[in-house]
């Protein structure tokens, strides 16, 4: 549990994962955090079973991958059958542009007692398992909580910053008087989770019939989950008796000597909150968004929510950047989420067609685009998929068009071969920090040409890739690394000399040639200007440049910096539930 202070600069609020993997991460950024959580233990219940390679790479930077990894069944694809279960689709990405396989299997209560064990063994955290926020009042100056124990026994703490990640029936977003907007998709489904299962496939099928529609995914140590749409008029009671629940799993193919681990009936949502902060406050996870599960995003929007948040909120409570860099947050997060929610839907209309014609225009159609090899790419390897990258927030557009500029996007994560000659995923080269990274065979020379003080606001990492065939080089106070391959270079563009300022989380922030490194030194210190508001900086700076500010000028911006909070909010939190089961 760590020892109990009564501030902080940030409190968490649930134990699922998306507020696991945020309290994982602000510990790798060296911030003092405290996590509740009603429960007295993490979730028990199979939920989430599919985890992208985006989030992988964010269990890298939280400093749990290898915790993780042996109880994940890495790259499997999925095949789509008609009703009368002829394949038509083939989904089997091959690439690893992010540093692992696109579709992963894996059991969330394991991720999630994973995480928690991680956690225990970061010195600066504190957990309170079993306690549950009752209570927030939030100040310009800090948000003042209220726990209550299973027991009754009542706590008060305080912190910077509250952020809900309390799931569907958040009590945080309840406090902000936030309601989600959307659809409440009105299809429900029986889950059946198998264990000491054989099925000759390690694929996810996906019976696409729409008298009943069915999917079927793979997951670790001899686990396998059923998936079935109810019909109308069908009862939950009904449908979880074990001869329909035997009869449906046999009709589909399932290991006749496999075990049901569980069986459940579940709604699924596909649901937004209009705003994702108020003052002090934040959301994150399924706090903020509901996911239906067929695309298998819920849980991974969850996680890309606590990357982008995580070094925010260190940035900001640590006075290295403004206040206002929160802002980005929602900015760069809410388009990318929907984008995920309508892929879901999508992928909803596919397993469960409205009408037999639909269902065959819709099968002939993947036929068709199967044939020519461009499109058959864009099924097999997922580039339907929404990619990572956002056109507005904590960045410096560099003018190019959406699909060529590299600002915005997540970084690809090859692997290069360190100056002792390992071979490591780059991210584990570059460490939990902001990065100026250049692609160079001549890294002092460049590196001089970096010399601003803006960049040491930021405190980077200087490093330098070499391409793969260079001779050795050294590179004072930095690190060099060589690319092992092309793939790097064919991602990035051939280009060499160019900057990236990468943000902590992995995305670009800012490229621009060597030689332009004076313009964007000032372009960075206006973006870091912008994040402070006018009154906290002007009295303390009186015209100064932010670069001529002191480390503790800029923490008492920080303490002057006033957080709207539309008036002082006093919330008595309900619990409510909102039915995701
Ligand atoms: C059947 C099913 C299949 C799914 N499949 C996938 C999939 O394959 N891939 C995927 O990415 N997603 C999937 N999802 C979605 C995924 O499970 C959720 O998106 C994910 O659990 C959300 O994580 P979270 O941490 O945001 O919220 P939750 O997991 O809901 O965690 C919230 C936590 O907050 C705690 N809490 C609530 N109120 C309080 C309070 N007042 N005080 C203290 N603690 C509180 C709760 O006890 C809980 O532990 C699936 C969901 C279901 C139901």
């Amino acid at each position: 549990m760590g020892s109990l202070a009564s501030h902080y600069p940030v409190v968490v609020i649930g134990a699922g994962p998306t507020g696991l993997t945020l309290a994982n991460l602000l510990r790798e950024y060296s911030v003092r955090l405290l996590l509740v959580e009603r429960n007295l233990s993490t979730v028990q219940e199979p939920r989430a079973v599919s985890i992208d390679d985006e989030s992988l790479r964010t269990l890298q930077s939280a400093g749990t991958i290898d915790a993780i990894l042996p109880d994940v069944v890495a790259g499997y694809g999925s095949i789509y059958y008609t009703a009368r279960r002829v394949p038509f689709a083939t989904v089997e990405p091959t690439d690893t542009p992010y540093g692992y396989p696109r579709r992963n299997a894996f059991r969330q209560p394991k991720l999630e007692e994973q995480l928690r064990l991680a956690l225990c063994g970061k010195p600066g955290s504190s957990t309170l398992f079993g306690w549950q926020l009752e209570e927030f009042t939030q100040t310009p100056a800090q948000v003042n909580l209220i726990l209550r124990s299973a027991t009754g026994e009542r706590r008060e703490v305080s912190c910077e910053y509250l952020v809900g990640c309390d799931g569907a029936g958040s009590t945080v977003r309840a406090g902000l008087n936030i309601v989600l907007t959307g659809t409440t998709y009105a299809s429900r489904w029986l889950i059946v989770d198998l264990e000491n299962n054989r099925n000759a496939t390690k694929h996810t099928e996906v019976f696409c019939n729409r008298l009943r529609p069915c999917i079927t995914l793979p997951g670790p140590h001899a686990t396998r989950r059923y998936e079935f749409e109810l019909l109308p008029g069908e009862t939950d009671e009904d449908m979880l008796s074990p001869e329909r629940v035997e009869g449906l799993l046999f009709q589909h193919g399932a290991d006749p000597n496999a075990r049901i681990h569980r069986k459940a009936v579940y709604r699924f949502h596909a649901r937004v909150a209009p705003r994702w902060s108020l003052g002090r406050v934040l959301l994150a996870g399924d706090a903020a968004h509901l996911t239906p599960p067929f695309a298998g995003q819920g849980m991974n929007s969850g996680l890309r929510d606590a990357h982008n948040l995580a070094w925010k909120l260190a940035a900001v409570t640590n006075s290295i950047i403004g206040p206002r860099l929160l802002e980005s947050y929602e900015q760069e997060r809410h388009g990318h989420v929907w984008a995920m929610i309508h892929l879901a839907l999508r992928m909803g209309r596919v397993m469960s067609p409205p009408s037999r014609l639909s269902a065959w225009l819709t099968q002939a159609g993947f036929r068709a685009l199967g044939v020519l090899p461009p499109a058959r790419d864009y099924i097999t390897q997922m580039k339907y998929k929404p990619k990572p990258r956002f056109a507005d927030g904590f960045m410096i557009a560099d003018g190019r068009g959406a699909r060529r500029t590299l600002v915005g996007r997540l970084l690809p994560q090859p692997v290069v071969r360190t100056e002792d000659g390992s071979h490591v995923l780059l991210d584990d080269a570059i460490g939990p920090r902001f990065a100026l990274l250049v692609r160079t065979s001549d890294p002092e020379r460049a590196f001089a040409t970096l010399q601003h003080p803006v960049w040491e606001l930021l405190r980077p990492v200087r490093i330098a890739v070499l391409p793969p065939d260079s001779r050795h080089a050294k590179l004072a106070h930095g690190i060099v690394v060589t690319e092992c391959d092309e793939q790097f270079a064919a991602a990035l563009g051939r280009d060499r000399n160019n900057v990236m300022l990468l943000r902590p989380d992995r995305y670009v922030a800012a490229c621009f040639p060597l030689e332009n490194a004076r313009t964007a030194a000032r372009s960075v210190e206006t973006l870091l200007t912008d994040t402070w508001p006018d009154e906290a900086l002007s009295p303390l700076l009186g015209g100064k440049a932010l670069t001529q500010a002191s480390p503790i000028e800029l923490g008492r911006a920080h303490d002057l910096s006033p957080i709207h909070t539309e008036g002082d909010t006093h919330v008595r939190c309900r619990r409510q539930s909102i039915d995701t089961a």
